[in-house]
């Protein structure tokens, strides 16, 4: 439980600090140590644990602790600093945040409350959950939210960022508190710690938050997901939402310059090319189409089985050219094979029939020709790992 007393409440923006080690335990991966105050916060209330270094003397001797992540202890106000080394008790330290990741921390908790302050303040939602992860934070709220609606929240949390409200903690007595109307997740023993954003949210939280609301300086909502009456929403804040819209923005500028047209065109340009490649695909194919009907149309088989072998064809076009040659000549039984374009040595096959059951002689085929694939007694088709030579050969003797 927290005291509110921790160096790290009553001066968040603390990145160094002097200190002494009270405990050094053998911990998972390392040691867990204990300092007779700090400004680490210990990861809580949905927002991760400082990281930082804890330095015993200096010069050659001198001792570097990494903290990979600060948690509470047991103990009101214990927070256990997890590191690499050990250090020895009763030695000064010198602690040092990793100021980048909290200055992060602290933007992306206070760009929280403010969304959830305003979807709150609109829709009477509560928050519901919140997982500050690498990536971006979530936030769930206990009702549905529109696109148009989530447009709106994040402009107006923008302008509650351009009014730079000042962000305060307050410890309210019982009586106080009694008389505030704050967002609450749950119901807390002891002391209260209630966050207030004039105009904006108010809010009990055991986190780090920035000043004043100018500081997170921007809010972006990247999406948003509706399950069961409930809405999750994905956000940035601050430096990493000004560096996902400054690779965004790159994007697009390399897309437009590639399809020398403007930014705001790019979505009609996609679609019109997918469009012309739809078309163009399908030029191809009915061309491809018509040099199968000309092909068909030389062929005079001299007994009941034709044997085709083409280059370019899918089982699609080969299930045509099985089927042309069954309509316009006098064959009962079509084989029809093309390697497959990929480099290997496989051919794509597909036999057709008017009246004999096919599926014996594709068993056969696929044996010898260390094949796969079936289908139907009068249709069936698959890939053999085989030469030409070898394919015409085997159907020769299997089928004729
Ligand atoms: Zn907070």
């Amino acid at each position: 439980m927290e005291t509110f007393d921790e160096l790290y409440y009553r001066e968040p923006y603390t990145r160094e600090f002097d200190a002494s080690v009270v405990s050094c335990e053998p911990a998972d991966e390392g040691f867990a140590i204990e300092l007779d105050q700090t400004a680490f916060y210990p990861t809580g209330g949905g927002q991760p644990g400082d990281r930082g270094t804890l330095s015993v003397g200096a010069g050659e001797d001198s001792l570097v602790a990494h903290v990979r992540e600060a948690i509470s202890g047991d103990g009101a106000g214990e927070v256990i600093h997890l590191t690499d080394i050990a250090l020895p008790v009763g030695a000064s330290v010198h602690g040092s945040l990793d100021w980048p990741w909290r200055r992060d921390n602290m933007e992306a908790h206070t760009g929280e409350h403010i969304v959830s302050g305003i979807v709150h303040a609109l829709f009477g939602y509560n928050n519901v959950g919140f997982h500050m992860g690498e990536r971006c934070i979530e936030v769930d709220f206990d009702g549905l939210l529109t696109d148009d609606d989530v447009l709106d929240v994040e402009r107006r949390a923008n302008a509650a960022i351009r009014e730079d409200v000042s962000v305060e903690a307050l410890l309210p007595s019982p009586a106080e508190l009694a008389a505030m109307d704050y967002r609450s997740k749950k119901d807390h023993d002891g002391q209260i710690r209630v966050v207030r954003i004039n105009g904006v949210d108010f809010c009990a939280c055991c986190g780090t938050h920035v000043s004043s609301t100018g500081q997170v300086g921007l809010i972006k909502i990247l999406r948003m997901t509706t399950k069961k009456k409930r809405t999750r929403l994905e956000l940035l804040c601050g430096r990493r939402a000004l560096e996902t819209c400054e690779a965004a923005m790159a994007a697009l500028r390399e897309t437009s310059n590639f399809l020398t047209v403007g930014d705001e065109e790019v979505p009609e340009a996609v679609r019109r090319l997918s469009a012309e490649k739809d078309d163009l695909k399908h030029q191809l194919k009915q061309a491809g189409r018509k040099q199968i009907d000309q092909y068909v149309a030389t062929l005079a088989p001299e007994d009941s089985l034709a044997v085709c072998c083409l280059p370019g064809l899918d089982v699609e076009d080969l299930r045509y050219l099985c089927e042309q040659v069954l309509e316009r000549t006098d064959a009962t039984v079509c084989a029809g094979i093309s390697p497959v374009e990929d480099g290997g040595s496989r051919l794509a096959y597909v036999m057709a029939s008017s009246d004999a059951d096919l599926r014996p002689a594709c068993k056969e085929l696929n044996r010898r020709l260390d094949g796969r694939g079936g289908g139907k007694a009068q249709m069936v088709q698959g890939s053999w790992a085989s030469s030409s030579d070898a394919a015409l050969t085997a159907i020769r003797d299997v089928l004729g």
